[in-house]
């Protein structure tokens, strides 16, 4: 892939090419996009998407363009965490055990909390359980069957998120699951398993205070009024050393992005709050990172951006949401919003009936299911832990769970069936 990805870059300045491989794309153009035109060009043995078959081409921000020290910000993430966890009555010597040996093997990204039973799971490409804990200890894969059914039919909750993973937003499902889809909330696999051991050893056997006590803390982290107010310990230790957390990106990437920015309509969508936006992308991509876009979305809430119509809102030169806006115009920065709204802006603006998009991100529900599942634009995931030799490898990979993107497993079959490619690294592109 990582050829794949030169010969991405080496075609923009000229007809802008990416190759991906055949059988990949093959199924998942007869699968999942059946009332899409798909323009591929096939040869033998590869197959060409010219990238110059799509009007406008759009990119998360965190972990797609901005990439993180993730052991660090894992380290730190958990500290946050155990901190707050203890403040709510757990044991510092249990949270307090701190992310370095086994702690940091047990977090990954794609793992499913179980609050009520206590129980951490892996699913595999089925549904099935591929593997699962109890705190932090190993469920033997028979009780596991027992509790769950062959694959999961015994949980009505996980049927309905396998169906459908929107489901998992889902107020019913919200109280009782937790899907971590990034390296935002990966390390609370671990404070919410080590809550759990706590309550076995009291005798518990409903372990759902720790699933609400694990989502408060998630709440209490990220909540956008909190990077202002200063009230999040974690914002407050990412501003503080902007440069131990957050990687300055690659040059070359700025540089393809603004050859990019020549040739396409581009757009940035992030979940983020502007003010936050800025500060990432400003220690990421540079002070001028808002030249590289056409559109800017912040505060989007994906994945319902994409379903959705929420209005979009103005934003003000202090960083503020503003009032409601129909005016859309390029370039632009704007909050909220949805995608049909900006989809028809494009159109308006290159004049054209219909145009296509693609979509780079990382988070597989939000960035790479969502958008071709409902039939907006075309995605390239990208998945850090194909890096093989990652800086953070240690809080990337696990031994403990195998790989999150291991074949066989859901998070494998989501890349498989919905992305039209997946790369290592938006840094790796321009090398
Ligand atoms: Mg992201």
């Amino acid at each position: 892939m990582l050829k794949s990805s030169r010969v991405l870059f080496q075609c923009l300045s000229k007809h802008i090419e990416v190759t991906v491989r055949t059988a990949l794309v093959t199924r998942k153009v007869s699968a999942f996009s059946p009332n899409r035109k798909c323009q591929y060009h096939k040869s033998a043995d590869k197959m060409d998407i010219l990238f110059c078959d799509y009007d406008f081409v759009g990119f998360d921000l965190d972990c797609t363009l901005c990439e993180y020290h993730v052991s660090d910000m894992a380290r730190m993430e958990y500290d946050v965490m155990a901190d707050f966890l203890i403040g709510r009555g757990y044991p510092s010597d249990k949270l307090k055990l701190g992310l370095d040996g086994f702690g940091l093997d047990f977090i990954q990204r794609g793992l499913i909390l179980d609050f009520q039973r206590g129980n951490v799971l892996k699913l595999d490409r089925n549904g099935g359980i591929m593997k699962a804990t109890h705190g932090t200890k190993v469920l033997d894969p028979e009780v596991t069957v027992e509790v769950y059914g062959r694959r999961t039919t015994n949980c009505p909750f996980l049927a309905r998120i396998k169906e459908n993973m929107l489901s998992a937003w889902e107020p019913d499902c919200r109280s009782r699951y937790r899907l971590l889809l990034d390296y935002f909330d990966f390390p609370a696999g671990l404070a919410f398993a080590r809550c759990v051991d706590h309550f076995d050893e009291r005798g518990e056997t409903d372990f759902t205070k720790c699933g609400e006590d694990t989502l408060a803390v998630l709440r209490y982290m990220y909540n956008r009024d909190h990077f202002a107010d200063g009230r999040s310990e974690y914002f407050k230790r990412m501003r503080a050393e902007p440069s131990k957390y957050i990687r300055r990106s690659d040059p070359r990437l700025i540089v393809w992005l603004r050859n990019l920015h020549r040739k396409k309509r581009t757009f940035l969508i992030t979940g983020s709050n502007c003010d936050l936006a800025d500060f990432v992308a400003t220690h990421s991509l540079g002070p001028d990172w808002r030249d590289l876009f056409d559109v800017v979305v912040c505060f989007a809430n994906k994945p319902f951006f994409f379903t959705e119509r929420r209005p979009y809102l103005s934003v003000t030169n202090d960083l503020k949401e503003g009032q409601p806006t129909e005016n859309l115009s390029l370039p632009g920065i704007f909050s909220q919003g949805n995608w049909a709204d900006l989809a028809h802006l494009f159109c308006v603006n290159l004049n054209k009936p219909e145009a296509r998009g693609l979509y780079f991100g990382d988070n597989l529900v939000q960035d790479v299911f969502t958008p071709l599942k409902f039939g907006c634009c075309d995605t390239v995931a990208v998945v850090e832990e194909k890096n093989e030799d990652h800086p953070s490898r240690e809080a990337v990979h696990s031994e403990f769970w195998g790989a999150m993107h291991a074949r066989g497993s859901w998070w494998g079959n989501v890349i498989e069936i919905y992305a039209k490619a997946s790369i290592p690294s938006m840094n790796a592109l321009p090398r």
